[in-house]
């Protein structure tokens, strides 16, 4: 392809909102073998709603949202802000019908002095949050987080959780005191366009791939939803890079996909690293594309772009 010609297609890329940073990365994506899709904010809404909170110590209601929206209250995590609006909306409302994660603040919350005051608060990644309060000790997140603090999870509680689980959801966990006091079920709606996107890729030979933080089980569910057979699940932040890393392996041109500052390692991995334009900055800066219009479609707009600029007869 001529300089023109690159021009051109990054015009066309940029009229329909894919930004493309270099003629580089248009011209590596028309060989694309794998795209490895983030699982939170790219496939699915970013719009986490909490749906269930069930108490298993008799402990009310009110309280153990209270309770748990105080050791999230310091979290940016999008499941933590799903929490704080649940807990925000049931506090003021005494119904929690309406909640979702869009607007809130955590600091306000603090000092209008709805939440306890907690201390000692740390942010686990891949694994949730813990604090104290009155020398109590709050865990919030998945079973890993419980399994490695020593906390004891009833069948009847796992039973919950799998249930959840197996729904597409993510079950969050709550233990307060050492005693695993309530779960959390989150749900997150795939975007409209991914099912249709993943079967496009793979008409055009190109095989789509999940990776996430999230659990095995609702990483199968989701995956099946959205017609995904490859999923890599349970990945720590660190991991996502090497997931590209290991899809490259055999010289595949790898195109990752993902919103979330966990992901910029692996967008900097990737081939083609591709932010959601809706995602964080840290990801959009660590990608060669920008997907303004933030709909996968524009996954395919993009192979389509560079296959038109650069191939001769395919
Ligand atoms: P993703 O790849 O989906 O962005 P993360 O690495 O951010 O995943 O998180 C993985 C898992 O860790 C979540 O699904 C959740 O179970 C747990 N987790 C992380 N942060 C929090 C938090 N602030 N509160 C509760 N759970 C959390
Ligand atoms: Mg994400």
């Amino acid at each position: 392809a001529t300089p023109t010609a690159v021009m051109v297609a990054t015009g066309v890329g940029a009229n329909n909102g894919v930004l493309i940073k270099g003629g580089d990365a248009l011209e590596r994506v028309q060989r694309v073998k794998y795209v490895i899709f983030d699982k939170t904010g790219t496939l699915t809404q970013g719009k986490a709603t909490v749906t269930t909170a069930k108490t298993f110590t008799g402990m009310e209601r009110g309280e153990f949202l209270k309770l748990v929206a105080s050791a999230e209250a310091s979290s940016e995590h999008p499941l933590a802000k799903a929490i704080l609006a649940y807990a925000r909306h049931f506090h003021f409302f005494d119904d929690s019908s309406a909640a979702t994660g869009t607007e809130n603040d955590a600091e306000n919350d603090v000092k209008s002095g709805w939440l306890f005051d907690v201390s000692d608060f740390s942010a686990l990644p891949g694994r949730g949050v813990q604090c104290f309060l009155d020398g109590k000790h709050i865990l919030v997140g998945n079973r890993k987080l419980m399994v490695e603090n020593g906390i004891h999870i009833s069948t009847e509680v796992e039973n919950f959780v799998v249930e959840l689980e197996e729904s597409a959801k993510t079950g969050i966990l709550v233990a307060y005191n050492d005693i695993l006091t309530g779960v959390l079920g989150i749900a997150d709606p795939l975007k409209r366009e991914a099912p249709v996107v993943i079967e496009g890729l793979q008409k055009m030979g190109v095989t789509p791939v999940m990776v996430t933080g999230d659990n095995w089980r609702t990483a199968r569910a989701v995956a099946k939803e959205v017609g995904i057979q490859d999923v890599r699940a349970e990945v720590m932040p660190a991991g996502k890079a090497d997931v590209i890393r290991s899809f490259q392996k055999d010289g595949n041109i790898v195109a990752m996909v993902g919103d979330g500052i966990n992901d910029s390692p692996a967008l900097a991995a990737a081939d083609v690293g591709m932010a959601i334009g809706a995602g964080t900055d840290i990801a959009i800066e660590a990608a060669d594309y920008v997907l303004m219009r933030n709909n996968l479609e524009d996954v395919i707009t993009a192979i389509d772009l560079s296959r038109k600029t650069f191939s001769r007869i395919r």
